[in-house]
């Protein structure tokens, strides 16, 4: 990504074999500080071993990785000192309270006396865990835990979090909770990289979104730009207060408008264009016509559907024959 921001996360041509199996194979992409990035991808795609590369916990085949300028290979305990790591499920003792967990890993990080405590006191406040300090880390709910978890990886105050699904098994109350957390942790500016299957939730969060399919990125950009459709028609949904029958037959008379979907208070359409003005005048003459229009807006694409159709082009290009083929690897698009 072209910005003048200093780069947070650099992985170039990073491979990971398993035996046979190309776990990640040859990605790259950039991140700046201070930015949110939402790491897509179906189960085995090779979210947590390209993380866990970053995390220092596992080795490249080959590539480069760094974080802050620094390689996670050559100085992992440099890196360490600059990253939070949350996996996607950690373990929990059977004796120790939330507060003496959180003040084992500061101990383990180095900090010793008034310095520690703070550092403690500082996570629990900033995860709201105090009231909870002298319960045992395994009568923890699901989103406490989670927010022990985040608690650990933040005790060194890190520049850059890379957290593994932190919202799975999270019920409603306890996502917004963690998407709260985020947010804040990207207002202080840090970097976040975040795996998560809900693109929905991502998009809220996140300022560009890394999509990786077979151990491949297949997409690096905003998720704006992904909820635009680039077929060049718009989709638009209108609610009507009486039977929806009037406006389906205006829109057989109608030459830039098609039903898509008729509905049980209205109807989903297509414009032939993605001008404004087009649009605009449609909604006119809708109304002109005396149609009972009580409502009219654009449909976004779904970031779910987004990533279907980059799928799907993929797969139509590795059905096109060997020889019409161009041999170099799959492009990684940058926004
Ligand atoms: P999920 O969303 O299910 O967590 P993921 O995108 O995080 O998936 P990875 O855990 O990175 O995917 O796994 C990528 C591929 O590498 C999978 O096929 C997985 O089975 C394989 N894999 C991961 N770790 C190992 C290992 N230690 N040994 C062998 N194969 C592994």
């Amino acid at each position: 990504m072209s910005t003048s921001q200093p780069l947070a996360i650099e992985v170039t041509d990073l491979h990971r074999n398993f035996g046979s199996l190309k776990a990640v194979d040859g990605i790259s992409f950039e991140i700046s500080a201070g930015t949110v990035v939402g790491f897509v991808g179906a189960n085995g795609a090779g979210k947590t071993t390209t993380m866990r590369i970053l995390a220092t916990l596992d080795y490249p085949t080959r590539g480069v990785a760094k974080i802050g300028g620094i390689d996670v290979v050559q100085y992992p305990s440099q890196v360490r000192a600059k990253i939070g790591w949350m996996p996607d499920s950690f373990g929990r003792y059977p004796n120790m309270t939330v507060f003496e967990y959180l003040d084992f890993f500061s101990r383990a990080l180095g900090f010793r006396g008034k310095d520690r405590m703070a550092r403690v006191e500082d996570v629990m406040d900033f995860t709201d865990l105090g009231p909870l300090s002298a319960r045992l880390v395994n009568t923890l709910s699901k989103g406490m835990s989670q927010r022990l978890c985040l608690g650990r990886a933040l005790i060194h105050d890190p520049e850059v979090l890379i957290l593994d699904e932190p919202a799975a098994g999270l019920d409603p109350k306890a996502r917004v909770e963690l998407k709260h957390l985020i947010r804040i942790l990207a207002e202080e500016g840090k970097t976040v990289l975040i795996s998560s299957h809900i693109l929905s939730e991502l998009s809220e969060m996140c300022d560009s979104l890394l999509f990786i399919n077979e151990g491949r990125i297949i997409h690096h950009g905003s998720a704006e730009n992904l909820k635009h459709n680039d077929s060049g028609t718009t989709v638009i949904k209108v609610e009507t207060s009486e039977d929806p029958q009037k406006v389906i037959e205006w829109l057989q008379l109608s030459p830039h408008a098609k039903l898509l979907e008729g509905l049980k208070n209205g109807a989903l359409l297509e414009v032939d264009s993605i001008d404004t003005t087009v649009i605009s005048d449609l909604l006119k003459r809708m109304v002109q016509d005396g149609l009972p229009i009580v409502d009219f807006h654009r449909e976004e694409r779904k970031l779910e559907d987004a990533f279907i159709d980059i799928l799907g082009k993929i797969e139509s290009k590795k059905s096109i024959p060997a020889a019409t083929v161009p041999s170099s690897p799959t492009p990684v698009s940058k926004s």
